[in-house]
């Protein structure tokens, strides 16, 4: 506990005496912004978000209502709460790309996205994606830790709003390490229903980091990473670096949107690796700023950066479905990797 303790209180410390800086340094820089940190000048209250029951109601209205939609149960978590995969398979001759989130029970935001990206499907203005792209999506895979029916206490998180969301699942397992052995429910659902399924070109994990990464000086929006494990094919991890490409592309020029490059490992045990390894799908991760519960205060960004961060989600999704459904990830120039600076806490 006491270890806890001292890293909350010496990484908002030194979050404060960075903030300053930039403050004085470079006040209009910052479309970012400092970011309501949860507990020191804004709130978070995980009321506002879906809860599992609410995502579902509103993935089979939309199932409903979209003639292309199809919605599928491929297993069920610890807690038995069906884990959904919703389908849009126009083409078998058209690529497709899987898009995954919350591993991590308490990195919700992008659901939030990734269910207003599929009522845009159904709509006009971004249905027409579907005649050249496969979309498969398997929102909040971790739904027990989303709501946090878990076997473990979760006393000590720091959201309010009548509802914790933690990382692990209900047996404190986390899932983006158990791509290779596959012994959780949730993990083996997606891999046997989804991964050894579908003939997958492309997947984006979808997840979020703490509050106080910078690159170039700045906070960053979010970072991304392709796969780094030794296993992964050049094409596949060539495939990784365009998609990367075309989410830079469409999330730097924003203007809330600031991007570093993730430091991670090389497991397969990690989807990033163990997806594009195991299957050859072209990965990337994507962690945006900001959890949306935690033990440790400065990892949770306060509720009033919820709607970039959303919109982030939604941005990702359809500048990547775009792309893959027009051929233009086939020749986008990827290079801004070997600039693209890590990010640092
Ligand atoms: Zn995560």
């Amino acid at each position: 506990m006491s270890r806890r303790l001292t890293r909350t209180t010496v990484s908002l410390a030194a979050a404060a005496l960075l903030g300053s800086i930039a403050a004085v340094t470079a006040p209009a820089a910052f479309a970012v912004g400092e970011g309501p940190s949860c507990c020191t000048n804004g709130t978070v209250n995980t009321s506002i978000l879906h809860t599992y029951d609410s995502m579902v109601a509103e993935l089979k209205a939309q199932a409903a209502k979209q003639p292309r939609m199809q919605l599928e149960v491929i297993g069920q978590t610890i807690k038995g709460r069906d884990i959904h995969l919703v389908k849009y398979l126009s083409d078998p001759s058209n690529p497709t790309i899987l898009y995954l989130t919350q591993q991590h029970g308490n990195e919700q935001l992008t659901t939030e996205g990734t269910l207003e990206f599929i009522k845009s499907l159904g709509t006009g203005k971004n249905g027409g994606v579907l005649d050249g792209v496969n979309i498969l999506i398997v929102p909040m895979l971790n739904a027990d830790g989303a709501m946090g029916d878990v076997d473990f206490s979760l006393d000590g998180y720091v959201a309010s709003g009548g509802r914790h969301l933690t990382r692990y699942n209900a047996a404190r397992v986390d899932l983006n390490r158990d791509h290779v052995a596959k012994a959780q429910p949730e993990t083996k659902a997606l891999h046997d229903k989804v991964l050894s399924v579908y003939d997958i070109d492309y997947a984006i994990d979808l997840h979020h980091q703490g509050t106080t990464s910078r690159a170039d000086g700045e906070l960053v929006s979010g970072s991304i990473l392709h796969p780094t494990n030794g296993d992964v094919s050049a094409e596949t991890l060539a495939g990784s670096k365009r998609l990367g490409a075309v989410v830079y592309n469409a999330i730097q020029p924003t203007g809330w949107g600031h991007l570093g490059k993730y430091v991670g490992g090389s497991e397969r045990t990690i989807a990033r690796n163990g997806l594009a390894a195991e299957y050859g799908i072209s990965t990337l991760l994507f962690e945006m700023r900001g959890m949306s519960d935690h033990e440790n205060e400065s990892a949770v960004l306060g509720q009033k950066s919820n709607g970039y961060l959303i919109r982030q989600t939604v941005v990702t999704l359809t500048s990547t479905a775009r792309a893959i459904a027009d051929g233009s990830i086939d020749t986008v120039d990827a290079s801004f990797w070997d600039t693209l600076p890590a990010q640092r806490s």
